[in-house]
């Protein structure tokens, strides 16, 4: 009797895994869109789409998307003569200045897009002088051609737009001013 008790419950529990199973597919949020317009960009138009190829091949909660006509872009892109850096204003917002001085000296521009992109979706920096993290930007060495995220950078991104974390407005440069120096 016990037995078949066991076995009956048994079966229900079996029944009710599947049907869980077949019924809801695992909540796969859509990924958040963000727009960035690159237009003002100037030569480095292609390179800021690769940087956002870059991060649309390994993110999945977030995906960027040249901006389409009548809407607000989410991220604007310049570029100037300065180092390159990011003002964020909050998580996925902000906007993006493709330096020269850094290009000028040598950094690799497909690694200073994907990581001014970064900053955007939530990343500081953090120099570690290694290569293989993309946010330890220019303190890696000049000739460090590693353009993508190392997964822990990947892991934070998608866990803050999975969450839609609270991001504080931030401005990162490429390159920090020694210390002394003024600015
Ligand atoms: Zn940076």
């Amino acid at each position: 009797m016990l037995l078949r008790r066991l076995a009956a419950a048994a079966i229900a529990v079996v029944a009710l895994a599947g049907v869980q199973v077949a019924g809801a597919t695992p909540a796969q949020a859509a990924p958040r869109v963000l727009y960035y317009d690159a237009r003002q960009a100037q030569e480095f138009i292609s390179v800021v789409n690769q940087g956002a190829q870059i991060w649309n091949s390994r993110a999945t909660n977030v995906r960027l998307e040249p901006v389409t006509a009548g809407r607000t872009p989410n991220i604007r892109i310049y570029a100037d003569n300065g180092w390159p850096r990011a003002q964020t204003t909050s998580l996925g917002n902000g906007r993006v200045w493709m330096g020269r001085q850094a290009v000028d000296q040598g950094y690799y521009p497909p690694r200073i897009a994907a990581h001014e992109l970064g900053h955007i979706l939530g990343l500081p920096d953090r120099r570690t002088g290694l290569c293989a993290d993309l946010m330890s930007g220019s303190s890696a060495p000049v000739s460090c051609t590693n353009s993508y995220p190392n997964a822990r950078e990947l892991a934070s991104v998608e866990a803050n737009f999975r969450s839609s974390a609270a991001v504080a407005p931030q401005s990162y440069v490429w390159q920090p001013a020694p210390a002394g120096a003024a600015g």
